[in-house]
């Protein structure tokens, strides 16, 4: 069952999605015993449903600088340790508008204030790499954006941390949190697919559920504040670009273009819910991923419907702030529970972004060691992953 020897420490992270994967692999590679619990299938949360963009952190560079310089040092990095997860294709922000182009100045100070770098291309120049553009663009900047599998590249942590001895369960979900005397020390869960439920006894529980985070906090008595914040994409059947293609302005709805194997993902709406199990896929939703994502690559509106669907962003925020989630920062946040509620034994990691999986488990990783007197330095930027496919070894 474990990382460490039998004496080692135990760590129950609760959710299954790219940031509990890559905390099982941090914390085995420091000593820890690990188990895993996920309610559904591994990834099949926000993680397995994002558009697969690798991000430059350019998309953030004005308005959220910490993000930007987060998915800048993430993307780097992780082309090291997950070599062939990737497409190298970079991407382009596009600006066909006078708004746009107002846009401009303070979208190349901030990626060199972010040190995201940047190349500015005239309309020709950009037509020449991406000739399916909106001809009437007046500017492209290249960044390093890059396309990646949502599901396959987090498996890569799933799979290096089973090798190195995590416990991994899938469907398996906890449906209560062991308290007592402000103490957490596991919890109870059930098998999704013979109904029995258990005790996993832990001296210390990661909640990594993302969106559900609130739902999993309110177990062991303590209060997060996500808003669950869905985004709607949608697919059509033709690779319309090669390059990731980005509007050139503040974020809003329809302005990205993702390639994916032979299809391209157009993205993404932003509102707010109070289930993340009940999000929906408005039809005026799919209608504006056409609408401006055709403003960008005007072959998406003839393209064939492939598919549309939603996931939830586990934003961190008041319940009060924002009515459509964009304003709320795309960073994360580690909680110790004892230091914020009093309530000892419990770790709370949410926020983030799929391109920012290693750096938030590095982050949560030193606070749990810090608490277990684990004292091995995160080993995770150096460590090259396993491939996918040993994720599905028995
Ligand atoms: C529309 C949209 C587009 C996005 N696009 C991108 C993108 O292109 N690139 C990018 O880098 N990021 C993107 N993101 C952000 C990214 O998807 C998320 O930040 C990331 O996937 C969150 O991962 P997570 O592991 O924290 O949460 P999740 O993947 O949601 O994992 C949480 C897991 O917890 C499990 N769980 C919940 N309750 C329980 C329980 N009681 N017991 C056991 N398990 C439980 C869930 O089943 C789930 O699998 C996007 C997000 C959205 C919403």
């Amino acid at each position: 069952m474990s990382g460490g020897g039998d004496s080692a420490p135990l760590v129950l992270i609760v959710g299954g999605g790219g940031t509990g994967g890559a905390l099982a692999h941090d914390l085995t590679l420091r000593g820890a015993r690990v188990v895993l619990v996920e309610r559904g299938e591994f990834t099949s949360g926000t993680t397995g449903r994002h558009h697969g963009l690798l991000h430059s952190g350019a998309r953030y560079a004005v308005n959220d600088k910490e993000s930007a310089l987060e998915c800048i040092e993430e993307n780097t990095l992780l082309r090291r340790i997950a070599p062939g997860s990737f497409e190298e294709n970079d991407g382009l922000f596009v600006g066909l508008t006078d708004e746009d182009m107002a846009y401009l100045p303070a979208f190349l100070e901030g990626c060199e204030d972010t040190g995201i770098p940047t190349q500015v291309l005239q309309p020709d120049e950009a037509l020449r790499l991406e000739p399916m553009l909106n001809p009437v663009l007046k500017v492209a900047v290249r960044v390093p954006d890059a396309t990646m599998d949502a599901m396959r590249m987090p498996l890569r942590f799933f799979a290096t941390a089973k090798a190195n001895g995590a416990d991994l369960l899938n469907w398996v979900d906890v449906i209560d949190i062991d308290l007592a005397g402000g103490v957490v020390s596991g919890a109870t869960v059930r098998d999704q697919v013979t109904g029995r439920q258990t005790h996993i006894g832990a001296d210390l529980v990661v909640n990594a559920t993302g969106p559900w985070s609130e739902q999993v906090a309110r177990m062991a008595g303590v209060d997060v504040p996500i808003r669950p914040s869905p985004g709607v994409m949608l697919a059509v059947r033709g690779r319309l670009c090669n390059m990731v293609v980005n509007r050139l302005h503040a974020s809003g709805d329809g302005d990205i273009v993702v390639p994916q194997r032979a299809l391209s993902i157009v993205g993404t709406s932003s509102w707010v819910v109070e289930d993340p199990d009940d999000l929906g896929v408005p039809a005026d939703h799919v209608q504006r991923m056409i609408d401006e994502g055709s403003m960008l690559v005007p072959a998406v509106r003839e393209a064939p419907f492939r598919s549309a669907w939603s996931a939830a962003r586990p934003l961190i925020g008041s319940r009060d702030d924002a009515d459509s989630g964009r304003e709320l920062s795309r960073t994360f946040k580690t909680i110790d529970h004892a230091v914020d509620d009093g309530v000892e034994g419990f770790v709370t990691i949410t926020g983030g972004k799929g391109t920012t999986l290693r750096g938030m488990a590095e982050v949560c990783a030193d606070v749990v060691s810090r608490k277990l007197g684990l004292d091995m330095p995160c080993a995770t930027r150096e460590t090259v992953l396993l491939p996918h496919t040993a994720a599905y070894a028995a």
